[in-house]
């Protein structure tokens, strides 16, 4: 029998006005949205983050070229009125750390730093606005960023390099965009696995990456939560349904305030059908 469900999903079909042709397109999170809907979930709409929140991460001149529509670049176009669907994607995520729920938005965002693209890597990876990083600086606890989008999470990173209050972990596929993330450094723990691994070797490494974390340390954990390690897709670390079922059980044996924003995940089928799996790992161990 399932279990009632309690982790309310951020969404609101405005995430789905721009970019069809793109990969990073609305399909992939409509289609999972349908699914969640069917499953019976909750839902919540966000309202837009304020240019205040914004200017918590990013820098004044970034955010004005974006609304001018000036930043372009090889991978992340210069939708119009794209400002405002970041900015709504930022508000999904403030949502999220607000009911301890999942952010089912875009456009994503852990690509981006302070001034656009991160780490002197020249794109932003479909990325505007550093949804997780805002939040976290606004929150301002001492929080465990769990990224398991199979990409580094390059601008969030940059953002939070030296920070003490934050500890930032990433396992992600390498060699594979953004070509950083090969190495740990201070507060930020990264781990780079080969292509398709495989969920046996992929949960084993994240167990030993856990324990390198002083959880009396942390406060709150955030999760930059992408569904490309899944088989096939753009960064595929061979993971399947199960596996998801599985990171959640491990984030809720943390024991802390937790709250889940969508990074990648390029087929809908699957985004849909891993956010269940994986939030029920995390309500089934809670
Ligand atoms: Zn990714």
């Amino acid at each position: 029998m399932r279990l009632a469900l309690k982790t309310k999903i951020v969404y609101s079909e405005k995430c789905l006005g721009y970019g069809t042709w793109h990969v990073e397109g609305p399909q992939r999170v409509k289609v999972a949205y349908e699914i969640l809907k069917d499953k019976g979930y909750d839902f919540v709409e966000p309202a837009s983050a304020s240019e205040d929140d914004l200017l918590a991460v990013h820098d004044g001149d970034y955010l004005w070229k974006l609304k001018k529509g000036l930043v372009e670049d090889a991978d992340t176009p210069a939708y119009s009125n794209i400002f405002e669907y970041a900015s709504l994607s930022v508000g999904g995520a403030l949502l999220a750390s607000e009911v301890n729920g999942f952010s089912l938005m875009r456009p994503p965002g852990h690509h981006v730093g302070v001034f656009g693209a991160a780490l002197g890597v020249p794109t932003r990876g479909f990325c505007y606005f550093n949804n997780i990083a805002i939040v976290v600086k606004k929150l301002g606890k001492k929080t465990l960023i769990l990224d398991v989008d199979g990409h580094h999470g390059n601008g969030t990173q940059e953002v939070f390099q030296g920070d003490d209050r934050i500890t930032y972990l990433s396992l992600h596929q390498s060699p594979n965009y953004p070509g950083t993330g090969a190495l740990s450094d201070g507060n930020c723990i990264n781990i780079a696995l080969p292509p398709d691994v495989g969920g046996r070797l992929y949960l084993e490494t994240l167990d030993r990456a856990l324990r390198m974390v002083d959880f009396g340390k942390v406060e709150t954990v955030a999760v930059s939560c992408g569904f490309d390690t899944h088989q096939g897709d753009l960064a595929s670390l061979g993971l399947v349904e199960h596996d998801y079922w599985e990171i959640g059980k491990r984030v809720a044996d943390m024991k802390k305030s937790v709250f889940f924003v969508l990074e990648g995940g390029y087929v809908g089928q699957n985004v849909g059908l891993d956010v269940d799996s994986l939030l029920r790992g995390y309500e089934e161990n809670m």
